[in-house]
This record gives structure tokens, C-alpha cells and sequence, in this order.
């Protein structure tokens, strides 16, 4: 599947996109031609392309809702429309979600300045190619687990696409294990400091949840858990699995929600309990960003498709496509992993009872030192529990289940075991 992602593919669908003249929130949804009314349609027709070819287990539609004016960036009552796409779980029993999004919509200088031509070939075409990309080429594949991919609206306005998600998803108790989030995932170079480099990427995860305070904060205090959150964990999965998967690239763990005083589509699913991360380049051109289409002392502004890298964005891509089809491949995680704490010893011991679904042929029992960004030993064990010779005062542990085809579930770090 790696293989197949195309940078043909990837530019093909940008350029098409950024063909539609703007895709601002507040642009125009009657036209055919032009504004985001268009852009979902357009999107909407990929999917249903696919699904055809998908033995019917890929469906797509546009989820809309009628977003009210605010004081903000939206300055009437607007349509505000998703466009997902869902492949069904050949699992009935497997209620698990892996979703990767990126924002259709984009901007000019001005946010709110929903007429003038905005290509956002980068911010967020690109993310929105990868997620069509990773569609097209996963949707002739079956997985246990459900993948839904979504290009969102209003990201430039206030994530308000990626919150109307975040809500129903949180409202009807989906089971959403990790959301790869995607923006500004194309471009090899900075303004500026003119660095050129094709073969890093950053994934930005939080360390402690909004949602971790009273009793929950004082336990990740007093065990050193500060660094073991939800969207930490995976940042660690998605860095070991797209560099095992993707040659001459490197996932760049970056230990901050987003970029400094900035946002991004994942953090509607973060406020709400879900483990997401946002994906972006290395290194950000701003001549190129919110820019309206210019010349201005020997320099072009705007986000043009010439300023794409198609081999770059088919690496971050194919980074993406390893990490979904690992996620949805992958037995779910071990149960009530615990580590045992009743008599003091230099050995741990780690137990744990088998996932609720999908066939295991054993568990990563996972290591590292308390300052390490990663883990750094993974040990393979056929068995319910683990013993080593290391203490527990000394290392973090835990544990991953795994199947035959060697597809690893997220990372689970054990609780006290009295
Ligand atoms: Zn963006």
C-alpha cells in the first residue's frame, strides 16, 4: 500500500482543488465552478468513485449543519459541510475508529474575505490529498477496524468543521482511538531562514489532557506519567511505524499541542478524551501562508502549487497510510495492564488480560528510560504476564498486543496492581 501512494495522484487532486478559485467557508456554495460548495462536491465525487470499486464497504457523504454567525470569523448564518468518507470494519465486534482529516477550506490575507481568489494548495489542500490519497488506495484493502476520512470546513474560521465532528463523535460514544490530523504537510522549505529539507516531518501531540485534573492529575504527578498521555502515546506509534515504513524520512516528535500560540483540527478531538495529533512539515513558509496572491519587493506571495513538493507530500502521506492500516490491522489494546506493587522488588512485574477483539499472537512489553522520548526495548511474549529484571523506579513500561502479520496496537501503560 506504501508503494501505491502516488505524487501524480497527490497533484492531481491539489491542483484541481486549487483550480476552484477560493475555498473560504463563507465563499460561495451554488456555484459549480468555484467556492467551497464546489470543493465538497468535487471531494464527495472522489469518494463515491472509489467506494465503487470498494465491495461496498466505502460510503461518503456531506455532513452538513447550519452553523449560526458569530463575533468572529463568521460573519452570517452559514451551511457548514464535512465531507467524510467511512470504510466499514470487517470486524462487527471491532466498534474501534481510526480517522485522518485535513481542512478543505482556506483563506486570503483577510479570513473573512470569502470572494478573491485563495489558492491554499498547501494549507490545506495537501492534507486534504493525503486523506483522498490514503482513501483510494486503503478502501481495495479490508480491515477489522473502521477508518473514516474526512476533509472538514471552517478550520480558518475556528476549527468549527473539526468541533461539529468532535461533538457527534463524542455524543454518540464513538469509539475514536486516534485521529492523524493533516495541515501544511507539503512544502520542503522556510521563509526566512531558507532551509530546504524533504525528509522530516512533525507531529505535535500534548502531554497532559485538559481533561487530567483532581485525582486523575495527582496520580500522573506522583508516577512521572506527565509524558504518557493519550496523544503523546501515539505520536510515539506514529513516529516508530512511519519510520519503519517509509524510507528517507523522519517523524520529528514535537512535545506541544501545536505550533507555538496556534491551532489545528485536532484539538476539538483532544478537549473531548480522544488521542489525536496534528501532522505538519518541517518547516513553514509564511510567504506562502494566509497570503493573498502577490509581488511584492521581488517576492511571491500566495499558496501556489509551485511551491508544492509532490515527492515530499507522497512521503507524509504514505507516513499516514503505514500508521491508519497498522492501527486498523492491529488487534485492539490488552486489558487492565497492571504492574504489581505488593512487596518492594527489583524485578516488575507487568500483567495484563487479552483485547476485547481481533486474533493476537502475542505482546510488545515496551521500555524506556524516564528521560527518553521513545521506547527503546520491545520485548516479545507469548503470555498474560511479564517479568523483568529491571526496576520499575527506573524505567517506564508498556504494553502492546500484536497479530500474526506483526500489526501493533497502541501502547497501554499499566496501572497500579495491588
Ligand atoms: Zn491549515
Amino acid at each position: 500500500m506504501v508503494k501505491e501512494v502516488s505524487p501524480d495522484s497527490l497533484k492531481s487532486y491539489i491542483t484541481s482543488l486549487v483550480a476552484l478559485g477560493t475555498r473560504n467557508t463563507l465563499s460561495t456554495q451554488t456555484n459549480s465552478e468555484r467556492g467551497i460548495g464546489a470543493a465538497r462536491v468535487w471531494v464527495l465525487n472522489k469518494f463515491n468513485d472509489l467506494a465503487k470499486k470498494s465491495g461496498g464497504r466505502l460510503t461518503a457523504f456531506i455532513d452538513t449543519t447550519i452553523y449560526k454567525a458569530d463575533k468572529n470569523r463568521v460573519s452570517r448564518d452559514i451551511i457548514l459541510g464535512n465531507v467524510v468518507a467511512t470504510l466499514q470494519g470487517t470486524d462487527p465486534n471491532d466498534k474501534r475508529i481510526f480517522l485522518i482529516s485535513g481542512h478543505l477550506d482556506n483563506m486570503r490575507s483577510n479570513p473573512t474575505d470569502s470572494t478573491g481568489d485563495a489558492p491554499g494548495a498547501n494549507d490545506d489542500a495537501s492534507g486534504s490529498a493525503a486523506v483522498i490519497e490514503c482513501a483510494r488506495i486503503m478502501s481495495r484493502h479490508s480491515f477489522p477496524a473502521t477508518i473514516i476520512f474526512i476533509t472538514v470546513s471552517g478550520e480558518e474560521q475556528g476549527l468549527l468543521g473539526a468541533a461539529y465532528m468532535a461533538n457527534k463523535a463524542k455524543t454518540l460514544g464513538w469509539d475514536i482511538e486516534a485521529d492523524l490530523n493533516n495541515d501544511i504537510m507539503g512544502s520542503n522549505n522556510s521563509s526566512e531562514t531558507k532551509i530546504i529539507d524533504n525528509t522530516r516531518i512533525r507531529v505535535f501531540s500534548e502531554g497532559l489532557s485538559v481533561l487530567d485534573t483532581g485525582r486523575i492529575a495527582t496520580n500522573i504527578r506522583n508516577l512521572g506519567l506527565e509524558n504518557d498521555g493519550k496523544a503523546r502515546q501515539l505520536a510515539r506509534y506514529v513516529k516508530e511505524i512511519g519510520e519503519r515504513y517509509v524510507e528517507n524520512l523522519e517523524v520529528v516528535m514535537v512535545y506541544r499541542n501545536d505550533r507555538f500560540l496556534r491551532g489545528g483540527d485536532h484539538s476539538p478531538y483532544v478537549q473531548r478524551g480522544f488521542a489525536a495529533v496534528r501532522i505538519t512539515e518541517m518547516n513553514e513558509n509564511y510567504y506562502h501562508q494566509h497570503q493573498n496572491v502577490r509581488m511584492e519587493e521581488g517576492i511571491q506571495y500566495g499558496d501556489l502549487v509551485e511551491f508544492m513538493d509532490f515527492e515530499y507530500l507522497r512521503k507524509n502521506t504514505a507516513m499516514n497510510l503505514s500508521n491508519l492500516a497498522s492501527l486498523a490491522k492491529a488487534p485492539s489494546m490488552p486489558q487492565e495492564v497492571k504492574v504489581e506493587v505488593k512487596k518492594l522488588t527489583n524485578y516488575t512485574y507487568l500483567s495484563w488480560k487479552a483485547p476485547k477483539t481481533g486474533k493476537v499472537k502475542g505482546y510488545y512489553v515496551m521500555m524506556r528510560e524516564t528521560t527518553s522520548a521513545f521506547w527503546q526495548k520491545k520485548f516479545f511474549t507469548a503470555d498474560l504476564e511479564y517479568r523483568l529484571p529491571f526496576s520499575k523506579d527506573n524505567y517506564f513500561f508498556a504494553v502492546q498486543s500484536v497479530n500474526e502479520t506483526g500489526n501493533e496496537s497502541l501502547a497501554v501503560v499499566p496501572g497500579v496492581g495491588r
